[in-house]
């Protein structure tokens, strides 16, 4: 996901959060990684660009973002990830370098997807589905490519 501050203050416009600097330099940070950092790491991002915003600000404006709707949390054992994408979809971590990537198996959208599984559930049971997580747990490509010694 990549987007500009006019389309961040949009979008932090639409969920009603009042605008200031701080927020904006962290919905930024967060909206244009794929990687689905932890406050850890989009603090470490800040720092590296010159911003001077403590780690305590950065947890309450995250948490602001979550509790919105903005974000959405991805727990990785004891670590939290944040990911800027609240569709529902497939992700893939690595239980050796812990990395969240998201899993685009399907020529389809996210969209899709949901539409794929509320079909499949349909089928068996009498539930509607309107939400889902689905972590996928094993082994990226970089940490296998080094367990087998080859670059
Ligand atoms: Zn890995
Ligand atoms: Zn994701």
């Amino acid at each position: 996901m990549k987007l500009d501050q006019d389309e961040i203050v949009k979008l932090l416009k639409n969920k009603k959060i009042k605008l200031t600097p701080n927020r904006i330099k962290i919905a930024c940070e967060l909206f244009n990684s794929d990687d689905h950092p932890s406050i850890e790491e989009i603090h470490q991002r800040l720092l590296k660009n010159g911003e001077r915003i403590s780690f305590t600000s950065i947890y309450n404006i995250v948490k602001l973002f979550e509790s919105t709707g903005l974000v959405k949390e991805i727990k990785v054992g004891n670590k939290s990830h944040y990911d800027p994408n609240v569709i529902p979809h497939i992700h893939f971590i690595c239980n050796e370098c812990g990395n969240v990537t998201d899993l685009n198996i399907f020529e389809t959208d996210h969209e899709n997807l949901q539409l794929l599984i509320n079909n499949l559930i349909s089928h068996y049971t009498k539930y509607d589905v309107d939400n889902f997580e689905l972590n996928l747990y094993g082994i990226c490509e970089n940490c296998k490519n080094e367990e087998q010694g080859s670059d």
